[in-house]
């Protein structure tokens, strides 16, 4: 039986999703074995990575002049990359807004390579909100602003896109496909595919055209945004079945009216579960109002000590993964694009029974 799965990574795929990847599981296409089993090379694997593409740029209106490239090595492995790809030319500086663990990761990454500059910064109030447009100003020299539009762990979502001079390049693990982006605003998306895509091993970048010829020299070739645009996403051997899932979940998103109601659902469910939260004297945010994450809902209990009682009784009344981050703790609740209206409304059910016991 299939539960409500709250996991924030890798997350809950879409069943339809799974079961057209089982029933083509052994023989694909009539080729007589899988589509993990043919070369990345072939006709029918290549019209897959096209179809992938094509729905993707429909999905979020990809201008003409984005490249969209298929990568490895997850978000992180894109932490380095962007200094490497964005350091070659002038500045070997970049700005930051630090809003917690990921941003916080990128800033420690980039910093091997050059300077990373905060320029603004939510840890006076333990990374609990987004810093407002008007309280911060980018600096003069940067290469580019980096940002994390949605911290998975901390639950904090920019309702804004920050507004700068040089490239933007945002960390979207998270949020990907969850709302409509008006993609013209930055230089680079990025984000791994287990959040709000599909399966792990494979990562998304959207790199605008003029972006492309500012690599370090010495590059290494696996992180190169210009070598895998130039080899469409193809110079080694993508992650194909990865690949593959990924497309079927852009066809499902299709199917399912696109992102413009994916964020109706986000709002709905969040807005669900939040005022649940709020209106509760026993559970509640660490979020402030106006950052609240539509995709990954932190909370906690007013009493720690019933933390492994809440896990166990909602493991076993059907809802996964609702363990917080380790370096957190607490609880959270991620409902990404996949995780359905009955599985929020199933989790406020149990969380008002919880109360009604124990609070
Ligand atoms: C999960 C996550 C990452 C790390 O992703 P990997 O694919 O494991 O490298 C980075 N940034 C954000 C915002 C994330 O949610």
């Amino acid at each position: 039986m299939r539960k409500f799965n709250f996991c924030a990574g890798p997350a809950a795929l879409p069943q339809p999703v799974l079961e057209q990847a089982q029933r083509e599981l052994l023989d694909w296409r009539g080729l007589g074995c899988s589509v993990m089993e043919v070369s990345h090379r072939s006709p029918e694997f290549v019209a897959v990575a096209e179809r992938a593409e094509q729905d993707l740029r429909d999905l979020l209106r990809v201008p003409s002049n984005y490249k969209v490239l298929f990568l490895q090595g997850g978000a992180t492995g894109q932490f380095s990359a962007v200094p490497w790809n964005l350091f070659g030319v002038g500045s070997k500086k970049a700005d930051f807004i630090h809003t917690g663990h990921w941003a916080a990761k990128a800033i420690k990454e980039t910093r091997r390579y050059g300077e990373a500059q905060i320029v603004a910064s939510s840890e006076d109030r333990n990374f609990s909100y987004a810093p407002a447009a008007d309280s911060w100003k980018p600096s003069r020299d940067a290469a580019y602003l980096h940002y994390t539009s949605n911290e998975t762990i901390g639950g904090v979502e920019f309702d804004y896109v920050p507004e700068v001079d040089c490239p933007l390049v945002v960390d979207m693990s998270s949020t990907i496909l969850s709302q409509p982006i008006a993609v013209e605003k930055f230089g680079v998306i990025y984000a791994g595919a287990q959040k709000n895509i599909g399966p792990s091993g494979i990562a998304v970048a959207l790199v605008r055209e003029d972006l492309l010829d500012r690599a370090m020299d010495n590059i290494p070739r696996s992180l190169s945004w210009k070598v895998a645009a130039d080899a469409g996403s193809m110079d080694n051997t993508p992650p194909t079945f990865a690949w593959y899932l990924s497309g079927l979940v852009f066809q499902w998103l299709k199917t399912q009216g696109g992102v413009e109601a994916m964020e109706k659902q986000a709002d709905i469910k969040s807005k669900m579960l939040y005022g649940f939260l709020d209106s509760s004297s026993f559970f509640s945010s660490p979020v402030e109002k106006g950052s609240r994450s539509r995709m990954n809902v932190p909370f906690v209990l007013a009493d720690a000590d019933l933390d492994k009682k809440f896990l166990e009784e909602s493991e076993a009344a059907g809802l996964l993964s609702l363990k917080g981050h380790r370096s957190v703790g607490g609880m959270r609740a991620s409902l990404y694009n996949a995780v359905p209206l009955e599985a929020v409304e199933a989790l406020v059910v149990f969380m008002a029974d919880f109360e009604a016991r124990w609070g």
